[in-house]
C-alpha cells in the first residue's frame, strides 16, 4: 500500500484514539502561543505551561515583552533550556511585531518566518492553533520519527517531510495530522521503546518489529 492509500486509515485510527487533537501548550492569544512555542523547543509542554502560567500573568501585552529589560525576561524564563537565546528572540519578535505588524502577530507563513526564532514549524503551529489556518504541517521530532516509521516519507529533513506529508494529506487535516502523530509519539511510539503491542497501527505499520 502506498503512503497516500494508507493515510486515511492511519488518521481514522489515531482520531479514535486521540479525539481532541490540539496543542497542549497553554495560551490566550496568538502572541502568547508564539512565546510558548518558542519556549517549547527542546523542552516539554508541561514544563513550558508551568513557566508560562506565571509569565503570562506578569506580561499582559506584546509591549510588555518589548519594553522589559532583557535581564528580567531572561530571569523569568530561566528554568527553560536555552533561555538566553529564547529571551532574545521573544523580545526581538515583540519589537518587530510592534514596529512592522501593528502589534498583531501576522497571519501568513511568509511574514511569520521573518520573526527572530520563528521557522516553519513554529509558524505552522501559530497559524493552525491561533488562527485556524492550514498553511503547512508542523514537523517536530515526533512527527519526523513517526512519519519515517510509518513510511509516510523517505526523507529525514523536516522541510522535505512536511512537503511529503502535504502531498498525501487532505488540506483540512494538516493541523490534525501533526497533533495526532505528536500524541501517538508521546504515548506509544516513543523514540527509544515504542510499545508496539499496544499500538492501534500495529497491523499496518512497517516498523512493528524494530
Ligand atoms: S507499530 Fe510500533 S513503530 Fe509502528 S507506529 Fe506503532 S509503536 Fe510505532
Amino acid at each position: 500500500m502506498s503512503a497516500k492509500e494508507k493515510l486515511p486509515e492511519i488518521l481514522k485510527r489515531l482520531k479514535k484514539e486521540y479525539p481532541e487533537p490540539m496543542t497542549t501548550l497553554y495560551f490566550r492569544n496568538p502572541f502568547e502561543l508564539l512565546v510558548a512555542t518558542v519556549l517549547s523547543a527542546q523542552t516539554t509542554d508541561v514544563h513550558v505551561n508551568r513557566v508560562t502560567g506565571a509569565l503570562f500573568k506578569k506580561y499582559g501585552s506584546v509591549e510588555d515583552y518589548a519594553d522589559t529589560p532583557i535581564e528580567t525576561l531572561r530571569k523569568d524564563i530561566s528554568s527553560i533550556n536555552f533561555y538566553n537565546n529564547k529571551a532574545k528572540n521573544i523580545q526581538a519578535s515583540a519589537k518587530m511585531i510592534i514596529g512592522k505588524f501593528d502589534s498583531k502577530v501576522p497571519k501568513t507563513m511568509e511574514e511569520l518566518i521573518t520573526l527572530p526564532g520563528v521557522a516553519r514549524k513554529t509558524a505552522n503551529i501559530i497559524l493552525s492553533n491561533a488562527y485556524g489556518i492550514n498553511a503547512g504541517i508542523a514537523v517536530d521530532t515526533h512527527v519526523r520519527r513517526l512519519s519515517n516509521r510509518l513510511r509516510l516519507t523517505k526523507n529525514d529533513d523536516p522541510v522535505k517531510i512536511e512537503r511529503d506529508l502535504m502531498e498525501i494529506t487532505p488540506k483540512e487535516e494538516w493541523g490534525n495530522i501533526s497533533h495526532l502523530l505528536i500524541f501517538h509519539g508521546r504515548k506509544i511510539c516513543q523514540a527509544k521503546k515504542p510499545i508496539h503491542k499496544e499500538c492501534v497501527l500495529y497491523d499496518i505499520c512497517p516498523s512493528r518489529n524494530i
